[in-house]
């Protein structure tokens, strides 16, 4: 995720970009960079960090022109530095780039290019847009420059393969932005004398609340006195702007209330981009050979706060799909706690920001103990990816919220998607229950997407408990973890007091804590262990406990007369449902 604007006006365009950019820090924030046409050439100002340093730089270089285009990055191909910072720029230094997404197919785009001589200036994916169109315009038709941009544009986008939007500016087309979208968001704001592209509203909704939301395939072309709009065959498209209610700061939620709420409904989208690149990157990533996979002894997951409970179901998925023992520690336990020196072992560290400091410590001492480390991990280059050996990255975009919500939906992903790959790699599953176990998981992202509809039956079932003082959480099997993770979350964001509990742990103690009333929310789908969990509810209904059920279709029917209240999830199978489940909680 990362944003993108471009201006195109009668005024200095330089101000807008800046502020565009600053409300679209939300989306990423490692770097950032302008291009503005200035007297028929591009001057390029970039900064590495937030949008407040670009603004820095662009106020000594000063540039100034009526058309211009920016970006926020967040990195997914290569480290946040100021090379890797957008716009690129083809050879010639005279196209430049602002991308959103990840070209799939760049490192074969990059070879071929470089063949015929283009010469790459960073490392990253995008680069090979700017270049592509430069190549493609060497043969492209048209009567002006305008019209064969368009034409080698079009030829680029056949080319390219993966989600991407992008902005492009060719200094031979003053007063002329092109955007391009497909998988990835892209927004025009209709104003008057001036019109704008970005990845989202709030970029320009202090200018104009006319919108056009761009259609995957569509391309806009944009100058000064209009827009227009082509579909995915060139042909042109009639413009049906919308009216943009929202004030400024609803806008840059995406109209939720808050963070949290946007995150979580950023998960069916969050899951998507996290599986588009694990395909690829599981085989290579672990740079072990299948003689040294197949010798793997053991798993040690390694995490804190939310991602450990992500590594807890991790420890499910690995031994059900792999076969392989794991355990699961705090990283601030690992740090200190006797482990063993035992060959064949894969340290696995989980954590959204990578900078989370016990979990540094502990998979340093993992390494210094000579096993292999692998981090899961949200953010390019943070410090545990230059730590460990190789690194999966969760495709999620910034979490902004303190409390987590889709990196952890997207950890789980990760963690199933890996335990396919040992799975395979090791014997243990064979390559056409790979096939369709992985094919299985790409349907993920679409249970997600109804899964987030609950959202009305859940503000209707807390209007009933929201004032109890103590909640209990209840799960089994791989969604104990997540009666772990729904407790942490409450406590989180209510202060409320919250405990989650493995249900057939509750008749060992816990379960003198229910009072008349007790809000107990229990995890279970109609599967394997249904019945043992309706055993539960009836123990702690026999206590007093107000039983919320969060379960299946089949679930709500089987439990009626056992529970007060049902959240419905859809059913994505026994091992996919935590991933579920998990969003009643949040
Ligand atoms: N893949 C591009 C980069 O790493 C764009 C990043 C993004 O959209 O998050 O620079």
């Amino acid at each position: 995720m990362c944003g993108i604007i471009g201006y195109v006006g009668k005024k200095n365009s330089v101000p807008f970009i800046i502020d565009g950019l600053k409300k679209l820090e939300y989306r990423g924030y490692d770097s950032a960079g302008i291009s503005i046409l200035q007297e028929g050439k591009l001057v390029t100002v970039r900064a590495v960090g937030k949008v407040a340093e670009l603004e820095k730089a662009a106020l000594l270089a000063n540039p100034k022109g009526q058309c211009g285009i920016g970006h926020t990055r967040w990195a997914t191909h290569g480290k946040p530095c100021e090379e890797n910072s957008h716009p690129h720029t083809d050879c010639t230094g005279e196209i430049v780039v602002v991308h959103n997404g990840i070209i799939e197919n760049f490192l074969t785009l990059r070879e071929k290019l470089s063949s015929l001589g283009h010469r790459f200036k960073s490392e990253t994916d995008t680069e090979v847009i700017a270049h592509l169109i430069e190549e493609n315009l060497k043969t492209a038709c048209g009567a002006t420059p305008k019209e064969r941009l368009i034409n080698a544009v079009r030829k680029t986008n056949g080319e390219i393969s993966g989600a991407y939007a992008y902005g492009v500016l060719w200094a031979q087309v003053p007063g002329f932005l092109l955007g391009v979208k497909n998988q990835s968001p892209m927004v025009v704001g209709l104003g008057k004398d001036e019109n704008f592209l970005s990845s989202d509203v709030p970029a320009f909704l202090k200018h104009t609340n006319k919108v056009l939301f761009l259609e995957d395939g569509e391309m806009a072309e944009l100058t000064e006195t209009g827009v227009k709009l082509l579909d995915k065959n060139g042909a042109e498209k009639p413009l049906k702007p919308v009216k943009i209610n929202w004030d400024q700061k609803t806008a840059e939620k995406g109209g939720y209330e808050h963070f949290m709420l946007k995150e979580i409904y950023d998960q069916p989208q969050a899951i998507e981009d996290t599986l588009r690149t694990a395909q690829t990157d599981f085989g290579k990533l672990l740079n072990l050979n299948t003689r040294e996979l197949r010798a793997l002894q053991q798993v040690h997951i390694i995490a804190c706060g939310t991602a450990y409970h992500a590594g807890l179901v991790g420890k499910y998925y690995i031994e059900n799909f792999a076969g392989i023992p794991v355990t699961v520690d705090l990283a601030s336990e690992y740090k200190y706690r006797c482990v063993p020196r035992t060959a064949g072992t894969l340290a696995i560290a989980v954590s959204q920001s990578g900078e989370t400091a016990d979990t540094i410590g502990a998979i340093r001492k993992a390494k210094e103990l000579g096993f292999k480390t692998l981090a899961i991990c949200n953010v390019l280059a943070s410090t545990l990816t230059r730590v460990c050996d190789a690194t999966f990255y969760t495709h999620c975009g910034p979490e902004i919220s303190v409390a987590s919500t889709k990196a952890f939906t997207s950890q789980l992903t990760s963690l199933y998607a890996l335990a396919l790959f040992l799975g395979k790699a090791k014997g243990n599953i064979s390559e056409a229950s790979f096939n369709s176990l992985y094919k299985e998981l790409l349907t993920l992202s679409k249970f997600m997407a109804d899964a987030v509809k609950i959202e009305y039956d859940v503000r209707h079932i807390t209007k009933r408990v929201y004032k109890a003082p103590h909640f209990l959480f209840l799960g089994r099997n791989v969604n104990f973890p997540i009666a772990l993770e729904g407790a942490l979350k409450l406590k989180e964001v209510s202060y409320r007091s919250a405990e989650g509990f493995a249900a057939g742990e509750i008749k060992h103690g816990p379960i003198s804590i229910i009072e008349k009333g007790t809000p107990t929310i229990v995890l279970m789908p109609a599967d394997s262990l249904f019945e043992k969990m309706l055993s539960a509810c009836q123990e702690c209904r026999a206590r007093g406990a107000f039983v919320i059920a969060v379960t299946t279709q089949e679930g709500a029917r089987l439990a009626k007369d056992s529970v007060d209240k049902t959240i419905i999830l859809p059913y994505a199978g026994e091992l996919l449902q935590p991933v579920l489940n998990v969003v009643a909680l949040q």
